[in-house]
């Protein structure tokens, strides 16, 4: 008799017809299993998958390395649409600004710089995501009444009944085709307030790869994690 090693998984058994497999971002397996599968039947079938299971940890792995930012400080560059840049200390002046390609603040202690670098940034999103909503906007023929920036962690952006869209200056952070698709995303929410077929028509119509653009925004929320979402 071969012995079947036990493997490690969390298992939700369903009224369904196959068993998948899937690995979350922390490495974790979750199996979904149909409610009469035996537990012998499901672990060959893990068992089976072991190279391809493997395969994703490392690919999971591998993306959590490849972006390892330094903390921010004064040496440390700033994220800002897709892009690295510096920051600098500009002791004479008391105002803060970024000139296209560095980013300047007043002298000030590290806790003072964290402090200044959200304000600076939803300033600078508010200018870029204006000029986005508007491009966007006309295309689409949408006619949203306000727009805000705020300091959302949970979402990039938001559509209210009223018409009003908010973003997270944290959605600046990422490169501009992915801005973009947050832009059309609400302002599709417009002519549909919900995330149905006819939602999604409207998106696509706008940007036919917004599915591929959306898939590469959650991977940039997560590889920015560790230091963004605390400032
Ligand atoms: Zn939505």
């Amino acid at each position: 008799m071969i012995q079947i090693a036990a493997y490690d998984y969390n298992l939700t058994r369903s009224n369904r017809k196959t068993i998948t497999l899937r690995v979350t971002q922390d490495g974790t397996l979750d199996v979904r299993a149909p409610l009469r599968t035996s537990a012998r039947d499901i672990d060959n079938f893990v068992a089976s998958k072991q190279n391809w299971i493997a395969k994703c940890r490392k690919t999971i792995a591998d993306a959590k390395q490849a972006y390892a930012p330094p903390p921010i400080g004064w040496n440390s560059p700033l994220l800002w649409r897709g892009k690295e840049h510096p920051i600098q200390s500009d002791g004479e002046s008391c105002r803060m600004w970024f000139d296209g390609e560095i980013f300047h603040f007043p002298s000030c202690n590290l806790e003072n710089l964290k402090y200044n670098i959200p304000r600076l940034l939803k300033n600078c999103a508010a200018v870029h995501l204006r000029e986005r909503v508007a491009y966007f906007a006309d295309i689409m023929h949408a006619k949203p009444v306000g727009m805000t920036v705020g300091d959302a962690c949970k979402r990039w952006g938001s559509c209210s009944s009223d018409k009003r869209i908010t973003f997270s200056w944290r959605l600046c952070l990422a490169a501009d085709d992915l801005i973009d698709s947050v832009v059309v995303h609400e302002l599709a929410h417009l002519f549909e307030m919900n995330h149905s077929p006819r939602f999604y028509a409207i998106v696509r119509a706008t940007m036919p790869d917004y599915d591929a653009r959306s898939a590469k925004l959650k991977d940039f929320a997560r590889q920015i994690t560790d230091i963004y979402w605390e400032l």
